[in-house]
């Protein structure tokens, strides 16, 4: 029997909330060849109110010592340091443990509503790949401020940075069906190599990591043409790839044609740790209330199975993996029971319930 440890952190907001139904549902794929054991720990904006830590280093040591990290979100709009950004232990997570690759699957459920008119015989489903550790965010905590009159950030691209997440977007494009549109399948940088020397190296070493798979069509488009593509033809994407600030902009678009950020998972992947998270924030309008939709928290937990059992070549992680997204699917497909968000009634633990009770049906 395969066994793994956890390090879980639920965070702020809904956070904690979310994670209570993950965990249930982690708890019933349990068994049956798959050991799961886990242990919490702080993180977040409230701890940082409370303590002046918003990372302790007991919580890192117990990320670095796990087989995965599970995350629920951080950060509360009205805490913030001295300087006036946002607590977000998230991302100094990301820059630690050397998580390059934010993968978000956009992926649209029979059941979830679409604010977009989806064709008969299409459907959206493709995968961001958001370079994770550089690019705009490569600032953050550094760039400059002259008083309340002028600051500035710099945006990094690195062709070491650049080339390890392009190869890991075509490897995972790989084991793709290829897009729904028409079964290619299709890597796309997406860029604003027009205007910026930075963007025009990200496009430049894509091109030649390109050239590494020949199977693959590889195209590029510019970030501001391509607001518009994912909106008009969704279908004709299989997995992009894009720098960390656009990749941040376009994941939430993404999400937002396929139910919405309740229903978005992803991954921060590196090559030795990797963290699973929903897309979301703390979404502080709605803590507290059993309003928020666990999905998305439910879904990175699959994900995590999946990434376990890819690495470790076990079919047990890799089929309760299976099992969470055939019972989410099962679930939105019958409209057993929905959020809000997603046009229901349901209180978040009436979700966790249900997946559970679908994952033994
Ligand atoms: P948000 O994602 O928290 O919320 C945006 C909107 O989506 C809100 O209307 C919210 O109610 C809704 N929403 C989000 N998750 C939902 C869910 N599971 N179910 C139903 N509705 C949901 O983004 P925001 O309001 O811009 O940010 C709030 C805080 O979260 C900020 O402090 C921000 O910095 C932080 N944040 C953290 C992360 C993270 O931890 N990874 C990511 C994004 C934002």
């Amino acid at each position: 029997m395969s066994a793994y440890q956890i390090a879980v952190i639920g965070g702020d907001g809904i956070g904690p909330e979310v994670m209570a139904e993950a965990l249930k549902v982690l708890r019933a794929v349990t068994g049956a060849g798959l050991s799961l054991s886990w242990e919490e720990a702080e993180a977040g904006a409230t701890l940082w109110e409370r303590t002046g830590e918003d990372l302790p280093k007991e919580t890192l040591a117990l990320c670095q010592g796990a087989d995965a990290i599970l995350f629920g979100a951080t950060g509360l709009p009205n805490v913030r340091y001295p300087d006036g950004t946002e607590i977000a232990p998230q991302i100094t997570l990301r820059f630690v443990l050397d998580l390059y690759a934010g993968v978000r699957p956009i992926r649209l459920y029979a059941g979830l509503p679409s604010p977009l008119a989806v064709p008969a015989g299409r459907t959206i489903d493709y995968v961001m790949f958001r370079e994770n550790t550089e690019g705009l965010f490569a600032s953050r905590g550094g760039g400059a401020r002259v008083g309340s009159s002028l600051a500035l950030d710099s945006l990094v691209i690195t062709r070491a940075g650049t080339e390890r997440v392009a190869r890991r977007a075509f490897e995972w494009c790989r084991r793709r069906p290829g897009a729904p549109a028409d079964g290619i399948r299709r890597v796309t940088c997406v860029d604003k190599a027009n205007m910026f020397r930075s963007f025009a190296l990200f496009r430049q070493v894509f091109q030649e990591v390109a050239r590494e798979y020949p199977g693959i069509e590889a195209e590029c488009a510019y970030v501001d043409a391509m607001s518009m593509y994912l909106v008009q033809a969704p279908w004709h994407y299989d997995v992009i790839v894009l720098e960390n600030l656009l990749g941040d902009i376009l994941s939430d678009l993404g999400a937002a044609t396929v139910g919405g950020l309740g229903v978005a998972p992803s991954g921060d992947i590196g090559d030795r740790w990797a963290l699973f998270q929903p897309s979301h924030g703390t979404a502080p309008d709605i803590a507290g209330k059993g309003l928020a939709n666990p999905l998305a928290m439910i879904l990175s937990a699959a994900m995590m199975l999946r990434w376990l059992g890819d690495r470790r070549g076990d079919p047990a992680a890799v089929e309760a993996a299976d099992r969470i997204e055939r019972a989410v699917g099962l679930v939105l497909a019958k409209g057993i029971v929905k959020t809000r968000d997603i046009g229901g009634s349901a209180t978040t633990r009436d979700v966790g319930e249900a997946i559970q009770k679908a994952l033994g049906a």
